[in-house]
Formats: structure tokens, sequence, C-alpha cells
């Protein structure tokens, strides 16, 4: 028989559990472009309520929230400042650039996290030769920074300035409510520091699709004009509005368990001769660990780790990421711990040959 496969690629592969589908089923329905669906309302409406924003708006994905975010904020020619491993930048094609005329000013943060001293001098002065600074965007958890929780401090810090500074503000929030499970500071709380935050459905959380934009009316008004002109306008969207209700109702206050099978993750990657967390720390549902040479390219662990069962999605040429979640229980985490060892014992043996 084939083992079971521990899917450690991403928060995204997990399915809808039967009550999520059932909620789906049952969706009161209506179409959101002539004029609302009643479900994705209610969604909206709990989502802005949670981040203490007058109002959000449900799209398809996140990387659609943030362009349309950077889309709200700025003009052609304009730039935003951002940390230089962050989703924005990195993982949704330049679309700022393709799509909005926007250029970004990437700073290399510690694990994602920037401080204010970094940024104190990049505002341009106004001169007919230069860009126009206009935003900040920063991103919690940090995806690359190995799910690294910003320090609120920091946070407090960077937004503050900018907006003593004239510079709007933008919270790629994809995971804020892991960032929430951590450390017990509200979802709103963090919002309240910056001008729009997106919030993903789809990671953590578990539905099968979806992220929203949360922000100032006007602001939201606006940024519906821009979904239906990025082709985000969606019919009787109530059918997934429902998947992520569910996940935003039942699903917040259980990913502390995400947390804690992520610590055990964690450890057998430390107890793992060849295997080097970086960075050694574990703040929310992710590890990002390196594979020392001796063993192979991460590809080459990877390809270990599948044939026992055990999915992880590789970074670098020697950097391996792995992401707990829903679909993943500490007995199957304490196992792929269990597989992650062996795989580098028997690696490391076969080097020393
Ligand atoms: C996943 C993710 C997004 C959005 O991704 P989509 O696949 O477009 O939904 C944005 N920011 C971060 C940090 C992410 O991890």
């Amino acid at each position: 028989m084939k083992p079971e496969t521990i899917d450690l690629r991403s928060d995204t592969v997990t399915r809808p559990t039967k009550a999520m589908r059932a909620a789906m089923a049952e969706a009161e329905v209506g179409d959101d472009v002539i004029d609302i669906d009643p479900t994705a309302e209610r969604l909206q409406q709990l989502t802005a309520e949670l981040l203490g924003k007058e109002a959000a708006i449900f799209m398809p994905s996140g990387s659609m929230t943030n362009q349309i975010a950077v889309r709200l904020h700025c003009r052609p020619g304009d730039e935003f400042l951002c940390e230089s491993g962050c989703h924005i930048y990195n993982y949704e094609q330049g679309a700022f650039a393709q799509l909005s005329g926007v250029v970004a000013r990437t700073v290399e943060g510690e694990h994602g996290v920037l401080q204010l001293a970094q940024l104190e001098d990049l505002i341009r002065p106004q001169n007919d030769h230069l860009v126009r600074t206009r935003l900040v965007c920063l991103e919690n958890t940090h995806n690359r920074g190995a799910g690294r929780v910003q320090p609120y401090p920091v946070v407090e810090a960077i937004t503050g300035w900018a907006q003593s500074h004239g510079l709007r503000t933008h919270l790629d929030g994809a995971r804020l409510f892991n960032a929430v499970a951590a450390t017990g500071i509200a979802a709103e709380q963090w919002a309240k520091h910056f001008d729009t935050v997106s919030v993903c459905f789809s990671k953590g959380l578990g539905a099968p699709v979806g992220s929203a934009l949360a922000g100032p009316r006007d602001l939201i008004r606006e940024a519906r004009r821009h979904r239906k002109l990025f082709g985000g306008g969606m019919r009787q969207v109530g059918v997934i509005a429902a998947g992520a209700l569910f996940a935003l109702e039942h699903h917040r206050d259980r990913l502390a368990e995400d947390h804690a099978n992520a610590r055990i993750l964690a450890e057998a990657i430390r107890n793992s001769p060849g295997l080097k967390l970086v960075p050694d720390l574990v703040e929310s549902n992710m590890v990002i660990f390196a594979v020392d040479p001796a063993l192979g390219s991460a590809t080459d662990f990877m390809a270990a780790l599948q044939q026992a069962g055990v999915l992880m999605l590789s970074i670098s040429p020697a950097k391996i990421r792995a992401v707990t979640h829903l679909d993943v229980d500490s007995k199957q985490v304490r196992k792929a711990g269990e597989i992650i060892r062996q795989c580098a014992e028997r690696l490391s043996s076969v080097s020393r040959r």
C-alpha cells in the first residue's frame, strides 16, 4: 500500500471540510456584479468589522487585493517602499509595473522585518527627475521570513512615520490571522495602523478560494471599479464567499494548533544531520530550512521526502519550506518529522562513504 501523503507544501492545499461544503451548498446568492450577493455582503461586513475598517471587498486572490491596493494608493510614475522578500514584489509578476505603471523600491530586512531607520531617508524630494514616493507596504506574517510576525512596535514606528510624511500604508495580511494567533494582538489592533489591509481566506483559514481588501469606504468603492477592470467581478459569488465566511467564523482560533505543529516540525529539523533552520525561529505555521550540500540539493532532499510520502516546496537551490495547516494533525506532523530525520540520516551516511 502506498503511504499516505503528508502535504506540507503550503497552507493553500487544504480541502474544504464537510461543514464548509455544506455552508457553500446552502449559500444564499445573488448577482454581485449587477448589485450584491448577500453572502459576499455578509463576509465583507464581518471582515471589515474584524479589521476595524469601514468596508471590505471580496476578491478571487490575494494578488488581486494587493495589486488593487497599490493602484488605489499610487498613480503611474509613483513608487512604493517594501521589504525585498515580500510577496507583492517577488510573487506577483511585477503586476504593479505591468498593470499600474508603478515602481517598487525594495529594502532588505532581517527575515522580512524592516527597521524604521532603513526607510527614513528614502522619501524622494520633489523634483522633475524623480518618481514620487507614495506608499509603504508591509507583510504580516512574512512568508519568505519563514512566517515571521512583524514586531508590533516596528509596525507602529514605520506606519506612524509614513503617515506623518503623507505616505499611504498597505498591509499584506495574507496571514494576518496567524499573527493574531501568535501574539494575541487583535486583527483590528494590527490593522488600525494601515490605510488598507488584505487578508486571505485560502491560506491558514482553509477556504478554497478568496481574499479581501479592507479600508475606508470611499477607497473600497473605488476598489470595486478596479476589481471589475482586472476581471475580478464575480456573479453568484456567494457559493465561494460562504466557504470564506465559514473559515473566518470557525477556523481562526485553531491556527494556534498549526503553530504548535510547526514547532514539532522545527524540533525534528534541529535534530537532523545536515539540516538547519533559517532563521532558527518558529513564530507561526511555517519553517524554512537549508540542506547541507553534502546531502545534495534541496530538490534531491525533497525527492527523498516525497518517496516517503512527505511533500514540501523548495524556495531556492538549497532551501525548503514546510507549512502546517488544517489538513495535517499533530500525529501526521510527528510522522513527517520522523521521515525528515530518517532521510537526513540516510543521505548524510551516504555522503560520508
Ligand atoms: C499567498 C499570498 C498572497 C496572495 O496569493 P494568491 O495566491 O494570489 O491568493 C499574498 N501575500 C502573501 C504574503 C501570500 O503568502
